[in-house]
């Protein structure tokens, strides 16, 4: 069976041309998935009768409702989903989505794979190891079967998973949340981060015009490696230099997620090594970017710490003192456990 949910426009239509349905009804479907967001292909009544016969032979919408939800006390929402059924019979069937409202503004953090192969140190997905890609639908579903789907103004691709390790279901999703026949939103709603993986995230630049965010942590290389091993294969300065290559001056943005960690990457020497490294060829400019200094979530098994407020107010200020626009981002949903992963892998020990 074809699930219809998470199928680009190009796809629908080669299942209507082997179906040897009319030309337009792959476009009549779209609207149907992703407009009205129907879930019975009963619902779609501008499609015949026998189209609509045929479809229900091969085909179906895979779409699910969240299986927990925790709120915090802030307003964050924490989903949990069971994801599709190739995953079964695995140990690992959980993936979270967390919704953070603003004044003007929710934003919905959502995961792309089950469990990561990249294993930073610092988080609690890279520990419980890799247990599958999330198909595109598996990746949409979260974004479309949240209470506050249709209220959504941004979608950020940093949960469970590394996106450039699932490139052509991550790719699928986006163009989905961003053609005419799908949700139609601004690639510069959409933020897709990566560890760095250079050759893929080129490639994402090339064929995506969503913003990017890169998870810095450490400017340092042997600094870098011992909190994610992927700097060996990917070493931050090589992506950097992939990155310096193209215009950042325009709408779509880069950024730099680092996150805090007490004694290892806070003081101001590690803010001066990010200010050079953002340096422009012949030492001019710099690279056109913002950091996001981000509170560490304190987990059992993770022997890092959170730094202080003070340290991290003294960083930012370095940083933009140097020419680097550098935010803290707010700590949300902390009595939720907002760290990622965290849900799910409680969720495969309960077996909810
Ligand atoms: Fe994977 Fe992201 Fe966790 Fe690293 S921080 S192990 S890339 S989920």
């Amino acid at each position: 069976m074809i699930n219809l949910f998470g199928l680009t426009l190009t796809q629908l239509q080669d299942l209507c041309l082997t179906e040897g349905f009319p030309k337009f009804t792959a476009k009549q479907i779209c609207d149907w998935l992703y407009k009205k967001r129907v879930l019975s292909i009963d619902d779609m009544t501008n499609l015949s009768l026998k189209v609509r016969a045929r479809l229900n032979e091969i085909a179906f919408i895979g779409r699910s409702f969240p299986v927990d939800c925790q709120t915090s006390k802030d307003g964050t929402k924490k989903y949990l989903f069971k994801v599709a059924e190739e995953a079964e019979h695995s140990s690992h069937q959980y993936v979270e989505a967390v919704m953070i409202p603003d004044a003007d503004r929710a934003t919905l953090c959502i995961s792309c794979q089950r469990g990561c192969k990249m294993g930073c140190h610092f988080c609690v997905t890279g520990k419980q190891g890799f247990h599958g890609h999330l198909s595109a639908a598996d990746i949409l579903n979260q974004i479309f079967s949240i209470p506050e789907s249709e209220m959504l103004t941004n979608v950020v691709y940093m949960g469970m998973g590394e996106p450039m390790d699932n490139y052509d279901n991550v790719l699928a999703s986006t163009q989905v949340m961003t053609s005419g026949w799908g949700l139609a939103w601004s690639p510069h709603r959409i933020t897709v981060s990566s560890v760095g993986i250079t050759p893929m995230l080129k490639r994402f630049i090339e064929e995506s015009e969503c913003h990017v965010a890169v998870s810095l942590h450490n400017p340092y290389h042997q600094e870098r490696l011992q909190l994610m091993p992927m700097e060996k294969t990917y070493p931050i300065l090589s992506c950097l230099d992939m990155l310096k290559q193209y215009d950042w001056t325009g709408q779509r943005r880069i950024s730099f997620e680092y996150t805090m960690f007490r004694g290892v990457n806070d003081d101001l020497g590690h803010a001066a090594e990010l200010v050079r490294l953002f340096r422009g060829p012949n030492r001019t400019g710099h690279l056109f970017c913002r950091v996001n200094l981000i509170r560490f979530h304190e987990s059992e098994g993770v022997d890092l710490h959170t730094s202080s407020q003070q340290t991290m107010e003294q960083f930012q200020k370095y940083l933009n003192d140097h020419g680097v626009i550098c935010t803290i981002r707010a700590s949300r949903g902390e009595d939720i456990m907002a760290a990622c992963g965290l849900l799910a892998g409680q969720a495969e020990k309960t077996n909810k």
